[in-house]
């Protein structure tokens, strides 16, 4: 479920997603309308077996105010019905959620929230355009652990003025509270952003690259060292807690996406909705499925080709026997030579029955994907 709301836009940010002030606010109500009704529909035309993880991201879902999230959700779970033990969870910024509204989200079902930290020093973050500090992180934090909710923490390295000895002090500072989970993305410099101006311009300079890479590095061995488990290139978690629903993407499983600028994959299909808050309004209310802007039908080669590069992302890699199972034809029958070649390069081994990035290669994942595409 995408909520394309926040309090404010951040300097780095290219999601679907507009900030803040009283003229997006009037749009909260037309637009959870809006998000019911798609509901509805695909409910009526697909007929899915419940959902097995739900998760509302954005944007900042929690912008919309914990108890309208909590009366979308149990909606959501009247229109589809709730599975015993799905995993539900949340995306918040802090400073957007309090102890009660942690406590709302809670009772209604919700499991496990992510915040949105970054980095813990709160001038890296005023540098990303961000409005909280790391008192601010720490709040939602407790707020959260204190109404029972699983947390996983979202960090971005690669930041404008974050050497390596910032990066650690954030890994560390952020361990000492043990969250469940961390996810850890270097940051992307995106054209058409305010940060993307800076670094055209000469105004804002990132770390090298070779920065970036120990930064990773780091990451992989302090949080390894910790006992969190590095499952997928930019996650980590402690044993029994791997978001269940990220993993469907890797899976190349089916999933529904509803909102403005959602992504599902169904049944082989692919499609897109429109990014335009009003098409979309305006398209849920005449039920006309006008709201899917671009679509593609199943093609089984591109499925060989997803089901390649997504489960190399998993750095168990991929069940070469289930993979021939699924896709009706073996992996190296589908890319002739391709395994063999990552073999060559240093990019790929297999071991076990299974294919998956070597070791050394994790952090330049990118070009053992290009191989499938
Ligand atoms: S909180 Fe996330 S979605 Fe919202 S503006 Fe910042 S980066 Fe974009």
């Amino acid at each position: 479920m995408h909520i394309p709301f926040c309090p404010y836009k951040c300097a780095y940010c290219d999601f679907v997603a507009v900030g803040g002030g009283p003229r997006v606010a009037a749009w909260h109500g037309p637009y959870l309308a809006a998000l019911r009704r798609e509901a509805a529909h695909w409910r009526a035309r697909l007929n899915p077996v419940p959902p097995s993880s739900v998760f509302y991201g954005g944007g900042t879902p929690t912008a919309l105010g914990a108890a309208a999230l909590a009366a979308l959700h149990r909606d959501l779970m009247r229109c589809f019905g709730a599975v015993s033990g799905a995993e539900v969870s949340v995306e918040c910024n802090p400073g957007t959620v309090d102890a009660q509204g942690m406590a709302e989200l809670a009772a209604a079902g919700v499991g496990r929230v992510s915040i949105g930290l970054q980095a813990s020093q709160d001038h890296l973050l005023s540098a990303l355009g961000r409005h909280h500090g790391w008192s601010d992180f720490t709040a939602a934090y407790a707020a959260a652990r204190a109404a029972g909710l699983d947390v996983n923490v979202d960090l971005m390295y690669g930041l404008p003025g974050q050497d390596l000895e910032a990066w650690r002090s954030t890994l560390d500072q952020v361990l000492a509270l043990r969250p469940d989970h961390i996810s850890a993305y270097g940051l992307q410099v995106e054209d058409g952003t305010p940060l993307g101006r800076g670094v055209a311009s000469g105004a804002v300079r990132p770390p090298d690259e070779e920065t970036v890479a120990r930064q990773f590095e780091a990451a992989r061995s302090v949080l390894g060292a910790a006992g969190y488990e590095h499952y997928e290139i930019s996650n980590f978690a402690l044993p029994a807690h791997r978001c269940r629903h990220n993993l469907v993407y890797w899976d190349n499983g089916d999933y529904l996406g509803l909102g403005v600028g959602a992504h599902s994959h169904w049944r082989g299909e692919r499609w897109a909705n429109t990014p335009k808050l009003a098409v979309y309004r305006d398209t849920t209310a005449r039920l006309d499925g006008g709201w899917v802007a671009e679509r593609e039908p199943p093609d089984p080669a591109r499925a060989r080709s997803e089901g390649a590069f997504l489960g190399l992302r998993l750095l168990e890699g991929i069940d070469l026997d289930a993979y021939a199972l699924r896709y009706g034809m073996t992996l190296d029958d589908a890319f002739p030579g391709v395994a063999a070649d990552l073999g060559r390069r240093g990019l790929c081994e297999r071991r076990s029955g299974r294919l998956r990035l070597c070791p050394g290669a994790v952090a330049i994942a990118n070009r053992a994907f290009a191989a499938f595409i």
